[in-house]
């Protein structure tokens, strides 16, 4: 028998990918205080100090930077913070979560936690956007200012001020998600060089970015084992998927279980965002739900019920048999949520690629993805678009 060499042990170690710690929601919400232990697949060898590597860098202005504007853009050429370094291992989570420098770190870690997850959906490297002008993204880690924005070469992340509270955005992983989400849809349909009246771009950006934000979060282990403890089983309820957005850098409280149909929006772009976003969340739980009666733990007639129109009894009768099923089976539940998850994750990935930037519409958007859906998402898909009024019953 011939044992590995050290060093061949070593090499196969560093194609492993690379830790890092990433707060699946803000330290401040209770039962998220302390960060999950991540791998992200970038090698060890390729992510240099800041962290930087081939697709982003990290900066962290040592003095208030101006937040980016039409007329201003990267890079960044102020004075900085000196760049992190990893642990002799070269892993990215040797650093205390309440330290400064941390900050571009669980920055950097979200983007690639959410690129990883998106790139796997399109089964191909997404390729920014502004690339021919900018190789690389521009992380920049903090800036003195109430938002968050993803731009033309740049993310920068400034932090909330909530009755002086200030929290940094750097560690609130929706908002990144979100903000990345803008860039994946810009990096695969394209600029709008020619928005039109009527154009639903930028509605369908925002309700694109809130559905990476949420399906990204449901991609951590720990946050879908407290999810399902925390509601026994039941989505239903209200928990921590329907608050993802819940200091959204655009201010507006974004709901992903409203209730909104297009006819009850305005023209503001969030507000006519809601519908889209909502018929995901319901098609992502009615997936849930069906694989959990297929595997015996919740009762048939779910299948047949719109939850939306449950009455009081049915609700407690049905939840109290999911969360006996629970109770016994809760590996079930997990494989139910991500099947579901990745169906609806998928179709919206693949649809990207059919998707006309200029003269986008939400119903074409609508369309598009249900085209993509594989299976019973299609039609759950197509029944939920249809509630919310942004396709056409047939
Ligand atoms: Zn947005």
């Amino acid at each position: 028998m011939r044992l590995l060499g050290d060093d061949a042990l070593e090499t196969a170690n560093a194609r492993l990918g690379t830790r890092f710690w990433i707060f699946p929601q803000p330290p401040f919400i209770p039962g998220y205080e302390q960060p999950d232990r991540v791998w992200l697949s970038i090698p060890r060898d390729e992510i240099g100090e800041g962290p930087s590597d081939p697709t982003m860098y990290v900066v962290d202005p040592l003095l208030d930077k101006h937040p980016y504007a039409s007329n201003q853009l990267p890079p960044f050429d102020g004075a900085r913070r000196p760049p992190p370094s990893p642990g002799p291992d070269r892993h990215f989570d040797n650093m205390r979560p309440d330290s400064r420098a941390f900050l571009g770190v669980h920055a950097y870690a979200c983007v690639h936690f959410v690129l990883d997850i998106w790139q796997s959906y399109l089964g191909h490297p997404i390729r920014w956007f502004f690339s021919q002008t900018f190789p690389r993204l521009e992380i920049v880690a903090f800036v003195n200012w109430d938002n968050a924005q993803a731009g033309y070469g740049f993310l920068e992340l400034g932090c909330s001020d909530i009755d002086g509270i200030r929290r940094p955005y750097a560690l609130n992983f929706d908002a990144i998600a979100h903000e990345v989400g803008h860039l994946i849809l810009l990096s695969e349909t394209g600029i709008p060089t020619a928005p039109t009246q009527g154009d639903d771009f930028f509605p369908f950006s925002e309700a694109f970015s809130d559905a990476v934000s949420l399906i990204s979060f449901l991609h951590f282990d720990s946050a879908i084992d407290r999810l399902l403890r925390r509601t026994r089983g039941n989505l239903l309820l209200y928990n921590e998927l329907n608050r993802f957005a819940e200091t959204s850098p655009e201010t507006q409280i974004r709901l992903a279980t409203n209730f909104r149909r297009v006819s009850e929006t305005t023209q503001n772009v969030h507000d006519r965002a809601l519908p889209f976003v909502g018929a995901i969340f319901d098609t992502i739980v009615e997936l849930y739900h069906r694989e959990l009666v297929a595997r015996g733990c919740a009762d048939i007639r779910l299948v047949d019920f719109d939850i939306r129109d449950l009455a009081r009894d049915d609700f407690d009768r049905f939840r109290q048999m999911t969360e006996d099923a629970f109770q016994i089976k809760p590996m079930i539940f997990r494989l139910a949520l991500t099947a579901a998850r990745d169906a609806v994750g998928q179709a919206i990935a693949v649809a990207l690629r059919s998707l006309d930037p200029n003269m986008l519409r939400l119903d074409q958007a609508a369309y598009a993805v249900i085209a993509a859906a594989q299976g019973p998402a299609a039609g759950l898909l197509e029944s939920n678009f249809a509630w919310r009024e942004i396709i056409n019953r047939r």
